[in-house]
């Protein structure tokens, strides 16, 4: 994650492209779709943020408006404020996102008691550590089988004893358990009950290298290569530097005769890189809400951000919210035949149609108060040394009706920052056609959505369903959207779309308010300085991808995504020559080892 200033100017232009979230369209999908339940929610945020920031008064100022003007396209000018439809209301609630629409508190800055300053020998020996373990190779594929099972899994009980053998006092004074056999829950058991315990997170497993890329790699991606100031290979950024770091912090303050009081828990599931996680935090997570109870944990601090300099100034985002997921299958079921009497448009023909079709109607680009970005901005403006001052202005003193502004103008500054600023899609696989003499009969096609913080699966399908029944009717095939048909009861000839595997609604927010969030900020502020010795600033920042605490919702609502690493320590995660610095590594230890330490000390509100 690394911010740059914008250089771009804003665009006004508006859009005429199918909104997801438009009640216009919403009978057409639900002929098949028929659990298609339609929201309105432009017209919501619309008039949400209007009375977030105008109050009341004000909030009828755009009613007539076209959609040049209206702050979230051109549903919010024609859609009532409906209570029964609010469900962006019901979600956050108003007080809830009239605070995300501002910048948080800065707490003061909190120290532990201990600090760990490592000295050479320690320093040489965490290298050590961390390098050994990238050198075990726990990759996970996506069509891995059970624990048990699938002899793939072996290189995770190599990494299980390795674990136990370079940490035994941990290991000794933990109560280990291995969920799933291969999930990892080490409870170091605190001296008060009525504590809530803290959680930390990592996973142990990797994204496969696989050999056919191993000539592309700087240093083979098993090595845990050092080369003074990287460690390199697969795992060194996702996720080993964290565990290590995890089990190195615990370890160091057990030597120094730390002895809880409230519970620390160390989680590390083994399939984090399988989008859905069933195996491994699947397991755990609803282990501990057994043992627990729901809401019974006081943090869970998961893989994620870390500290950037934004804006000119240094700031610490960790991940306060995530993208929801979805994937889904198209199929396109056509007559087949001699390819010496084809139709206008074969089954690939016709599938090139709903690709280009999604392609070619994104979800809108669009910034509204459920998006987390949208508070970093808002702290950007109130705290960062070069933050455009057109920007500010926009946020001070516009207010909502500056979103869509920003949004389009952040939206062309880089493909990260646009992927912050709505539903994305990606086409990703294509399978059709068995020979060049014979029309195909079924074309498949996968595709990826990350949804928008202000958005759902429902309002996802309703945009897909709208685009795909278009192309169903133009090509005089039946269509079947998500709920609604089988394929074989369709007739060979169709266009069909199906969800694959689950969909996940993007993530509640994370409060940045009350005591937790002083505990979580201020201890940010306590062990990473900025370079200056002054505080830096925290901010609740936004994750485009889903990591395994989203299983974790039920245990508490104060999900942190921070490992408290330097934005540019690292690269090359899930691709070629991934490395992480050494010194990131450090910062991360001190992090971790702080954290622990403040939480144990904390007897403020849950
Ligand atoms: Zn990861």
């Amino acid at each position: 994650m690394s911010e740059k200033t914008i250089t771009s100017q804003p665009h006004f232009e508006s859009t005429s492209l199918p909104s997801p979230v438009q009640a216009q369209g919403r009978g057409k999908a639900s002929r098949s779709a028929s659990t298609w339940r339609p929201r309105i929610l432009l017209g919501t945020i619309f008039l949400l943020a209007t009375v977030v920031n105008f109050g009341p008064a004000l909030s009828g100022r755009f009613s007539n408006s076209n959609s040049e003007h209206s702050p979230f396209g051109n549903a919010g000018s024609k859609q009532g404020f409906q209570e029964d439809e609010n469900w962006v209301v019901e979600k956050y609630g108003l007080e809830e996102l009239k605070k995300y629409a501002t910048c948080p508190e800065q707490p003061k800055a909190i120290y532990p008691n201990l600090t760990w300053e490592l000295n050479d020998e320690e320093r040489k020996k965490s290298v050590e550590l961390y390098a050994q373990a990238v050198r075990i190779p726990t990759e996970s594929f996506d069509d891995n089988g059970e624990p048990k099972a699938d002899p793939r899994w072996a290189p995770f009980y190599d990494f299980q004893t390795w674990l136990k053998d370079s940490f035994p006092l941990a290991h000794e004074k933990a109560k280990v358990e291995y969920i799933n056999t291969l999930g990892i829950l080490a409870t170091f058991e605190g001296s008060d009950p009525s504590l809530k315990p803290l959680l930390l997170m990592s996973h142990y497993d990797v994204v496969p290298a696989p050999s056919d890329t191993f000539d592309r790699w700087t240093h083979p991606p098993f090595s845990g290569y050092n080369d003074g100031k990287y460690i390199w290979g697969r795992g060194a950024s996702d996720d080993k530097t964290l565990l290590v770091a995890q089990w190195e912090a615990i370890t160091h303050l057990l030597e120094s005769g730390f002895q809880p009081r409230r519970t620390l828990i160390l989680s590390h599931g083994f399939d984090e890189e399988e989008v859905f996680a069933r195996r491994g935090q699947g397991h755990i997570a609803p282990f501990l809400e057994e043992r627990y109870g729901k809401d019974g944990l006081l943090m869970v601090i998961d893989e994620g951000g870390g500290t950037d300099n934004f804006y000119g100034t240094p700031f610490a985002l960790p991940g306060m919210g995530e993208k929801g997921y979805m994937d889904i299958v198209i199929s396109v079921g056509t007559a087949g035949g001699h390819s010496s009497v084809p139709p206008v448009h074969s089954g690939i023909g016709i599938m090139s149609q709903l690709v280009t079709a999604l392609e070619n109607n994104p979800f809108p680009t669009k910034l509204t108060p459920a998006s987390p970005y949208l508070t970093a901005l808002q702290c950007a403006a109130s705290h960062a040394a070069s933050f455009p001052r057109k920007y500010s202005r926009f946020l001070k003193t516009e207010g909502p009706t500056s979103y869509p502004h920003l949004a389009k103008s952040l939206s062309s500054t880089s493909l990260a920052r646009k992927a912050l600023l709505g539903t994305t899609t990606a086409v990703d696989v294509v399978n059709g056609g068995v020979k060049v003499n014979a029309l195909p009969e079924l074309v498949t096609a996968k595709v990826n959505f990350r949804i928008d913080f202000s958005e759902s699966i429902a309002s996802t399908q309703h945009h897909i369903a709208k685009l795909a029944e278009k192309v169903a009717e133009d090509n005089g095939l039946l269509f079947s959207g998500f709920e609604g048909r089988e394929k074989e009861e369709l007739g060979g000839r169709y266009v069909h779309v199906e969800l694959l595997g689950e969909a996940l609604e993007p993530a509640p927010r994370t409060p940045a308010e009350g005591g937790v969030w002083d505990l979580f900020a201020g201890t940010v502020k306590g062990a990473i300085p900025g370079p200056d010795g002054k505080d830096i600033i925290v901010s609740p920042y936004a994750s485009t991808g889903n990591t395994d605490c989203k299983m974790y919702y039920n245990l508490t609502k104060n999900v942190y995504r921070f490992m408290g690493s330097q934005a540019g320590s690292g690269g090359g995660a899930h691709t070629v020559d991934e490395k992480a610095s050494i010194e990131g590594h450090y910062q991360i230890l001190r992090w971790v080892h702080a954290i622990i330490q403040t939480a144990d000390a904390y007897t403020g509100e849950e």
